[in-house]
């Protein structure tokens, strides 16, 4: 399938009711480091708290009447989308996850009635699990970035972004498996051809960035990472969202743990928002200077707050984060 800027409006009105249109806010602070108007799309504000109901929801509409559920793999949010679509249809939906994924997570899709299948270390391992049910048990896959319905649903964001703010310049969008990414720079370079599409990454097992060097889809070893949800491979047989990255986005930025943890102090203390660490790297890349001149309004998609509380509280707190192996050292806001 071909995906066009129609896809997109048509994602929109079969989404509405289920996802929610989210607000754009500026950013006083960020705006006054960036020298212009800094803009947050508060995607946390979507019923599941994550931008991915829009892709979950899309998808799930489009399933036939005859469809006995659905299954999936999900690094948290994904699984949350489907969980809530598949509920308000009435379908039964199975989310399979790795053991990097946070419980704080694997308990909010519990809670919305899916079925929970935690399988290996990684991403790739849940996915091999989901495409087993869906063989075994006549589920429909739903792939959380590399799905046209998914990426349609998510690029929904796009339209809204230039609706609220025809003159942006510069969009800056968390980049995993480039579903998110891939949407939005569909949906608003069709509107705005010289608008400026910016990745942004974690850099340790930035999988997207990794195959765009690579110049085809590779897998990169997964580790843990503030920024949970962008986590995960992007498929070796990638049929969509690899190619829409490469064709459509200007250029990936890589940020690392220590900016993340300090732009999630920023948007807590500044903007008093709470915020997986996955949705500041827009502005850890601000922060650490990494962005390039930047000349009209700039907009960052903050795409979820399903943030593990304790995580929080120490970046908070200005305390150290071990996670898996890793350990981010502690540092109080604005010392
Ligand atoms: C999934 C997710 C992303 C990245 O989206 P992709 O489509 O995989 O690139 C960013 N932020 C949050 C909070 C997510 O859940």
């Amino acid at each position: 399938m071909r995906l066009a800027l129609a896809d997109v409006y048509a994602a929109r009105s079969r989404i509405a009711g289920v996802a929610l249109r989210t607000p754009l806010v500026p950013s006083p602070y960020l705006s006054k480091i960036a020298g212009r108007d800094f803009l947050l799309k508060l995607e946390v504000a979507q019923p599941i708290g994550a931008f991915k109901l829009r892709g979950a929801a899309n998808a799930i509409a489009a399933l036939p009447a005859t469809c006995a559920g659905v299954a999936c793999c999900s690094t948290g949010n994904h699984g949350r989308g489907i969980a809530y679509a598949a509920r308000a249809r009435g379908l039964r939906a199975v989310v399979c996850m790795s053991e990097l994924v946070p419980q704080a997570k694997v308990d909010g899709i519990r809670a919305l009635g899916a079925e929970v299948r935690i399988k290996g270390r990684s991403q790739d391992e849940a996915q091999i699990e989901s495409a087993r049910l869906c063989e075994t048990e006549g589920l429909a896959e739903i792939s959380p970035f590399d799905d046209a319905h998914v990426i349609a649903g998510q690029g929904t964001i796009g339209l809204e972004l230039l609706e609220d703010r025809p003159d942006l310049g510069t969009i800056l969008i968390p980049l995993s498996g480039g579903g998110l990414a891939a949407g939005i720079a569909l949906a608003a370079k069709a509107i705005k051809p010289d608008i400026r599409v910016i990745g942004v990454s974690m850099d340790r097992g930035a999988a997207m960035h990794a195959s765009l060097q690579a110049g085809h889809p590779v897998e990169v070893e997964e580790v843990a990472s503030l920024a949970d949800s962008l986590g995960g491979g992007v498929g070796l047989a990638n049929k969509l969202s690899f190619a829409l990255c490469r064709d459509l986005l200007d250029d990936v930025i890589l940020v690392t743990e220590d900016e993340i943890y300090r732009a999630m102090q920023t948007l807590y203390y500044e903007d008093r928002l709470v915020a997986e660490g996955a949705c500041v790297v827009g502005i850890a890349a601000l922060q650490s200077g990494k962005l390039p001149a930047l000349k009209e309004p700039v907009a960052t998609i903050i795409t979820g707050r399903n943030v593990d509380m304790n995580v929080f509280t120490q970046v908070v707190t200005g305390q150290d984060v071990t996670l898996g192996d890793m350990t981010v050292k502690g540092q109080s806001y604005g010392a």
